[in-house]
């Protein structure tokens, strides 16, 4: 795995970083040695969320017997106050078992009014810059699904860091925040490379990433087949051919018009439907188990939430990217049913 310097927080990082959230799926056992896989693979970047239930715990684990140096830790609260977002902190501290930690972010700054109130004086904000002061952090980000709100945050001085969904299907607009974010002099880091589980294509997802400069993307692991997959894409890595490119165009053609991007702003939904998650079920799907899927869980609820939508509108008209969620949501509760008819018959 190769390494790159980055720009504005000058810390050397692997070319990809291992995401934090899948983990939480699986048992400590398992997500300490998929860690630890990954970190042997040359991945020295990890990421995660004060808000990922056991994962912080557990990449804590996993990296005690590793040098602290070697490793750039990377972590978010979802806090918006200053109070809320210093106990996330020392939580953070405490589970990694680690003196200070190398990047924190705002995790997930969703839309204009949410980055105000986190910079205010009393926000989460001044709690990172406290921390930073104290040695506790050492460069400060944040996350955010929002177009507007990444481009604001962008043109800020304040952050160091910005983490922002990027792949080959929704490209324009990660290609806009990684313009301002490099006039700025602010490191990127792409999440979802995948397209959210969208895509199936390893090879092609990473390899139109790791082709543009200044991006690290960010990939969410939960077995050592998949970091192992990728890893060996970042090793022998080439540029894109006029092939891949065509490829590229027929994926980005095949999923059309019906591709989420989780950015919420067709919400609320008057029936509390959970939109962005419903347009999420493929991933579910297929990732999920049985008992995640057809259970009593949120799956199952959003499904049955979705079979009453009244087709009212309000989300149509509020989708930035003019996705015709009604018709999707039918399809996609005629995929759930499906699914669930062939599991019970046990195909
Ligand atoms: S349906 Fe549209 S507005 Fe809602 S999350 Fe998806 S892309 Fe965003
Ligand atoms: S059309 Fe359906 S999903 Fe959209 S806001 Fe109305 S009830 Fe909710």
């Amino acid at each position: 795995m190769h390494k790159v310097t980055l720009k504005r927080s000058g810390l050397n990082v692997s070319r990809i970083g291992f995401g934090g959230l899948p983990i939480q799926r699986i048992d400590e056992e398992k997500a300490i040695a998929v860690i630890k896989h990954s970190l042997d693979l040359g991945i020295n970047l990890i990421d995660t969320a004060n808000g990922y239930t056991v994962s912080e715990g557990y990449i804590g684990k996993a990296i005690a017997d590793y040098p602290r140096e070697r490793l750039i830790l990377a972590t978010k609260t979802r806090a918006r106050d200053y109070k809320t977002a210093m106990e996330h902190i020392k939580l953070s501290l405490e589970r990694f078992n680690t003196g200070y930690i190398d990047i924190y972010m705002l995790h997930n700054v969703s839309d204009l009014p949410v980055l105000d109130q986190v910079l205010e004086k009393d926000g989460a904000f001044s709690a990172l810059e406290e921390a930073k002061k104290a040695g506790l952090i050492r460069h400060i980000g944040v996350s955010s699904h929002g177009h507007q709100t990444a481009l604001a945050a962008a043109k800020m001085d304040c952050f160091e860091t910005m983490m922002y969904p990027y792949n080959f299907v929704a490209h324009e607009p990660g290609e806009e925040v990684l313009a301002a974010c490099n006039v700025n002099n602010i490191d990127f880091f792409a999440m979802k490379p995948m397209g959210g589980g969208r895509l199936d294509n390893a090879n092609l997802a990473f390899r139109f990433l790791l082709n543009i400069p200044g991006v690290v993307p960010f990939v969410g692991i939960e077995k050592p087949s998949e970091i192992e997959e990728i890893a060996e894409i970042e090793n022998s890595l080439t540029s894109l051919t006029k092939k891949d490119q065509n490829e590229i165009e027929r994926i980005v053609d095949e999923i059309g018009d019906r591709f989420c991007r989780r950015c919420r702003y067709c919400l609320p939904c008057p029936e509390d439907i959970i939109i962005p998650l419903l347009n999420n079920l493929v991933t579910f799907l297929r990732h999920d188990s049985a008992e995640q899927c057809f259970g009593q869980g949120i799956v199952a609820k959003t499904v049955d939430m979705a079979r009453g939508c009244t087709e009212c509108g309000e989300c149509e008209e509020r989708c930035p990217y003019d996705l015709p969620i009604i018709e999707m949501n039918k399809e996609n509760v005629a995929l759930y049913d499906k699914a669930k008819a062939e599991y019970e018959r046990g195909l």
